[in-house]
């Protein structure tokens, strides 16, 4: 897609979506990357459930590996995958404690070293708690962005970096979100709701698939 055509799908999802921001809730680095642990495969409505009561009490790495691997794994039973999550969270802890100080690492290389915690989390690590511009791509950003052309790619590595190509360095974490919010809302896995989509004339899946049905 040419660079004209990028700025104005990205002004349009901004204006659609002026409230676009990061749906989890997080209190400190911390919280927001135990949140983002468990909201693989779960949603974050689910996920703020969890950890409104999770935190409560375990809201740092220090009172987290007080836990138990099975006593944190029944806290956040209800997100799913409940024993991997729990095993990460614990061993992400103690490498916070030992290696970071207890503080949440601020660098893709030293987040990705984490147990447990990929492109992904760090990105989202990184542009919300740390305001550090990155695009994480989940499966929203990865489905949205192939189907409007603005990045192709089989791996969510080859998207972020297509998108981080495309789009100015100051709106790859504020991009991040919109696409986020039009997957949710309009651009659905299963049935994308292009006959309202406000990005229909610019968008390579409607122009090769549905405008000339
Ligand atoms: S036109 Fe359809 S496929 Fe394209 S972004 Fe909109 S909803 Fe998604």
């Amino acid at each position: 897609m040419e660079k004209e055509n990028i700025d104005k799908v990205i002004k349009i999802l901004g204006e659609t979506y002026p409230n676009a921001e990061c749906e989890l809730n997080f209190k400190s680095p911390y919280e927001l990357l135990v949140a983002t642990i468990l909201s693989a495969q779960c949603t974050d409505k689910r996920v703020n459930v969890v950890t409104g009561e999770l935190f409560k009490k375990y809201n740092t790495p220090e009172k987290m590996v007080g836990l138990t691997e099975e006593e944190l794994g029944e806290k956040i039973r209800s997100c799913g995958f409940y024993k991997n999550k729990s095993k990460n969270i614990l061993e992400t802890s103690k490498s916070i404690i030992m290696e970071h100080s207890g503080e949440v690492p601020r660098t893709m290389e030293q987040l990705i070293n984490l147990p447990g915690v990929g492109r992904k989390t760090a990105n989202v690590v990184l542009s919300n708690a740390f305001s550090v511009p990155a695009i994480a791509v989940d499966t929203h950003v990865f489905r949205v962005s192939n189907r409007i052309g603005i990045a192709h790619g089989n791996t969510p590595e080859q998207v972020e970096q297509e998108l981080m190509a495309n789009i100015p360095k100051d709106m790859w974490s504020i991009t991040h979100h919109y696409l986020i919010w039009h997957g949710r809302n309009i651009c659905k896995a299963r049935k994308p709701d292009c006959e309202i989509c406000p990005i229909a004339p610019y968008c390579k899946y409607y122009l090769e698939n549905v405008s000339n049905i």
